[in-house]
C-alpha cells in the first residue's frame, strides 16, 4: 500500500514480463559467465607446443640402472625424474598403455584385456589423442604392438604406425595367461626410424612412440638378463633417432618429452602386485623442465595423460583419475 491507499500490486501480466525479464537477465549474466569460463580455458596458452610421449615396453627401473643408455642418462640428467613411480594393476601392456594414454584406471577404461582383440573395437573413455584433437592438435601414434589399435578412437589419431610386414614372432606369457601366446613385435630401430621421418616432415603437436624391444627378450631370457640389457642399449639408440629428429625439425625448445614404461618384470614374465612387476621411471625433458630434478611426489601411470594435456593447454577432462606433475616445471602455476 503507498500513502494513498493504492495497492502496489502489479497486474499479472506485467509481473510474468518483468519475471522473464528478471529470468532472462540472470541467465543472461550465468551464459555470459559459463562462455567466459569456456573461452579462458580453452584458450590457455599451451606450456609446450609438443609433447612426446616415449613408452619403453618392460621399462624396469632395476634393469636400466644396468644398462648402457647414455641418451637417456642425459635426458634424465637435463631433466627431471622418478624411479618409483607406478602403473596399474595388473601391470600388463595394453591395460597399462590404457591407464598411460587416458589418464583413467582399467575399472573405467575397461580395457582388460592384452591382445589384439579385431571384434573388440576400440576404447569407449576418451583418449589423450582424442582430447588433443578436438581442441585442434595434431596427432601421431608409432608401436611395436599391433593390440594399440585398441586404442584409436575414430578421427583421434592422425598419423598411425604399426609395420607389421616389418614384425617378429615373440612367445609371451603373463601372470595370469592359461597358456604362451604367439605375437609379432617390431623393434625399436623400426620403430624409431618411422617416428624420426614423421617428426621431420609432419612436426606433430601430440606424439606417442612404442619401443617393445626390453619385454620381449624379458619374456625370452629374463628380467635383468644380459640379452634384456642388451634390448635396452638398443632402445637408447633408438631414443637418441628420436631426439636427432625433434632437434633437427626444430621443435627442441618448444617440446617436452616424457618418458615412461608400462610395467617392469621379474623371471621371465610381470603382470602381478610386487614393486618389481609394477614400478616403472617417469622421466620429463624439455621446454619448462627443471633441471636436474628429482622428483619425489608420488606419480602414477594415469598422470601422463594429464601432464600432456596440461603441457597443451588442454582443459582436464573431470573424468581423469591423473594429475599433471607440475612440481617438476618451472611454470608458474
Ligand atoms: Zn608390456
Amino acid at each position: 500500500m503507498d500513502r494513498n491507499g493504492k495497492s502496489h500490486r502489479l497486474p499479472a501480466v506485467q509481473k510474468r514480463v518483468q519475471t522473464a525479464f528478471r529470468f532472462c537477465l540472470i541467465s543472461g549474466w550465468v551464459f555470459a559467465a559459463a562462455f567466459l569460463i569456456l573461452v579462458s580455458s580453452a584458450s590457455a596458452a599451451p606450456r609446450a607446443q609438443h609433447v612426446f610421449i616415449i613408452s619403453i615396453d618392460g621399462g624396469k627401473p632395476a634393469v636400466i640402472a644396468q644398462s648402457s643408455m647414455p641418451e637417456l642418462s642425459r635426458l634424465v640428467t637435463e631433466g627431471g625424474c622418478t624411479w618409483e613411480a607406478r602403473t596399474i594393476n595388473p601391470s600388463i601392456t595394453l591395460p597399462s598403455h590404457t591407464s598411460m594414454l587416458t589418464g583413467v584406471e582399467p575399472r573405467k577404461h575397461k580395457v582388460t584385456w592384452n591382445t589384439w582383440k579385431p571384434g573388440a573395437g576400440t576404447v569407449q573413455v576418451p583418449t589423450v589423442f582424442s582430447i588433443a584433437k578436438e581442441a585442434g592438435f595434431s596427432t601421431a601414434m608409432f608401436v611395436g604392438k599391433e593390440k594399440f589399435k585398441h586404442l584409436l578412437v575414430p578421427n583421434s589419431v592422425d598419423h598411425f604406425e604399426f609395420d607389421e610386414a616389418m614384425g617378429s614372432a615373440v612367445v609371451t606369457s603373463v601372470v595370469g595367461d592359461s597358456k604362451p601366446r604367439k605375437t609379432s613385435t617390431v623393434s625399436a630401430k623400426i620403430v624409431a626410424a618411422s617416428a624420426a621421418s614423421h617428426i621431420r616432415n609432419a612436426k606433430p603437436d601430440l606424439c606417442f612412440i612404442h619401443f617393445t624391444d626390453p619385454d620381449d627378450a624379458g619374456h625370452k631370457h629374463g628380467w635383468g638378463s644380459p640379452q634384456q640389457i642388451k634390448a635396452f642399449a638398443d632402445v637408447d639408440q633408438a631414443l637418441a633417432q628420436v631426439t636427432l629428429a625433434i632437434r633437427d625439425a626444430g621443435l627442441a625448445k618448444s617440446s617436452v618429452l616424457i618418458i615412461t614404461a608400462d610395467h617392469g618384470g621379474h623371471a621371465k614374465t610381470h603382470g602381478g602386485k610386487t614393486p618389481d612387476d609394477m614400478t616403472i621411471p617417469w622421466i620429463v625433458w624439455g621446454c619448462g623442465v627443471k633441471n636436474q630434478f628429482s622428483i619425489t611426489s608420488a606419480v602414477n601411470t594415469c598422470d601422463t595423460t594429464a601432464t600432456a594435456l596440461w603441457l597443451l593447454g588442454i582443459p582436464q577432462p573431470r573424468s581423469l583419475q591423473g594429475l599433471p606433475v607440475k612440481t617438476a616445471f618451472s611454470f608458474a602455476d
